[in-house]
């Protein structure tokens, strides 16, 4: 399977017609068409959570192919490479890249759309294959200038699924322990050309409840003879939405959504029970713990003012994705470099949320973010979009970035 694998990869490198609808003004450098058409590679392919087999075997031959170290089956489908520097000893950096798509059903059509029904690359993490891919040839090609050893991590199931905690139990962050960490989004809400990069909080930690409300079922006409699941749950979701509203102080930031309600059969019956789901969001811990106690208090209390009961089961998610602020300031320069004087932006943080986040609970580093947006060629929708794209010059960029950071932290 590899080798048709491989005989494809370099059929399209270089190939002239795939890149006629690339917006990447120029592409000047071999490693450059290699990028685009790998990307666009991936792309055709999208593999869910931990299924990444194409994927990392890929990853996996071309990180071979440089002189690695390689070790597949990391946290089940995931592939490290170690690239050791001959210039002497330094750092260990660690570079990151995940590999999994979604299970959305592709509105796009061009010649690389998803080739597999119900998946999709809709949050960009195909390019990422292609930067990190990147990354490593242009890296191995400078090793003999390069001090210390940079760790490619190339990680599956980054949407939900804990791709980094089993990458982690199976030692991806020993032997060498990394020094610094470094990983990267492609992110439309940023146009084309600028790098999103700030110290502090980036993303944020998301936790996950499902409440069980249980009442009384019965007649539609007979309400007296009930305790009405739904009325409880309606009642219950508005009082979540106090919490934001008049728990969190209003300079802090948290989120508290329900996005699933189920309840019911009928229209004339009214149902004993029903199911609400749903997640929150926090910066910082003390919000965090506080969102996770007033869920918890609202679900144990408001049932029972109609007679019925709640159940609560919470999922502990995700940490904040924290940038080291030191880190942040050694690399501004580099990344100022590779985009160009006022092309560097302070980042906003987003309540969106990263796995990338237990990573850098124990390592310094830095998460930044490449520009994408280019509402000419329609690459304007929001990540997890099924319209979703990216002007793919972020994929230059963003490999020029990753390169420049990673040279910076080598010293
Ligand atoms: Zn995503
Ligand atoms: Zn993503």
């Amino acid at each position: 399977m590899a080798k048709v694998l491989s005989r494809k990869l370099s059929a399209m490198t270089f190939a002239p017609e795939l890149l006629a609808k690339t917006v990447v003004p120029s592409l000047d450098l071999p490693w450059e068409h290699d990028a685009i058409a790998l990307r666009r590679d991936f792309h055709e392919h999208p593999e869910l959570g931990f299924e990444e087999v194409r994927s990392a075997s890929i990853v996996a031959q071309r990180l071979r192919a440089l002189g690695m170290e390689v070790r597949e089956g990391v946290g089940k489908t995931g592939v490290i490479g170690l690239l050791r520097g001959e210039a002497g000893d330094g750092p260990c950096v660690l570079v990151r890249a995940d590999m999994d798509a979604l299970p959305i059903e592709e509105a796009n059509d061009w010649e690389w759309k998803s080739g597999n029904k119900g998946a999709m690359h809709a949050c960009g993490h195909d390019a990422h294959m292609a930067i990190g891919l990147s990354v490593a040839r242009l890296l191995a090609e400078q090793k003999a200038t390069l001090r210390g050893s940079v760790k490619f991590m190339f990680q599956p199931a980054e949407e939900g699924l804990g791709g980094a905690d089993k990458m982690i139990e199976d030692g991806v962050l020993s032997d060498p322990k990394p020094d610094f960490a470094l990983a990267l989004h492609v992110w439309t809400p940023i146009e084309k050309g600028k790098i999103g990069v700030a110290a502090g909080p980036v993303m944020a930690c998301a936790d996950e409840f499902r409440a069980r409300i249980i009442g009384k079922g019965g007649h539609g006409a007979m309400p007296e003879q009930t305790v009405d699941a739904v009325l409880m749950a309606a009642h219950t979701v508005v009082a979540l939405q106090s919490i934001v509203s008049r728990n969190v102080k209003p300079l802090e930031s948290g989120v508290v959504t329900v996005g699933k309600i189920e309840s019911g059969t009928a229209f004339n019956v009214i149902p004993g029970e029903a199911i609400l789901a749903g997640t929150t969001r926090a910066f910082s811990n003390d919000v965090r713990a506080l969102l996770e106690k007033r869920v918890r208090e609202i679900i144990a209390t408001m049932p029972p003012v109609f007679g019925g009961q709640g159940e609560l089961t919470w999922i502990t998610g995700f940490p904040a994705v924290v940038n080291d602020a030191e880190v942040v300031e050694r690399l501004k320069p580099a990344f100022e470099k590779v985009a160009g004087e006022g092309n560097v932006i302070e980042f906003e943080p987003t309540l969106g949320a990263e796995d990338m986040s237990v990573v850098l609970r124990q390592i310094p580093g830095c998460y930044f973010f490449i520009g994408g947006r280019n509402g000419e060629i329609d690459a304007i929708y929001p990540h997890h979009h099924p319209k979703f794209n990216i002007d793919e010059s972020a994929i230059i960029l963003g490999t020029n970035a990753m390169v420049e950071a990673t040279k910076t932290l080598l010293g």
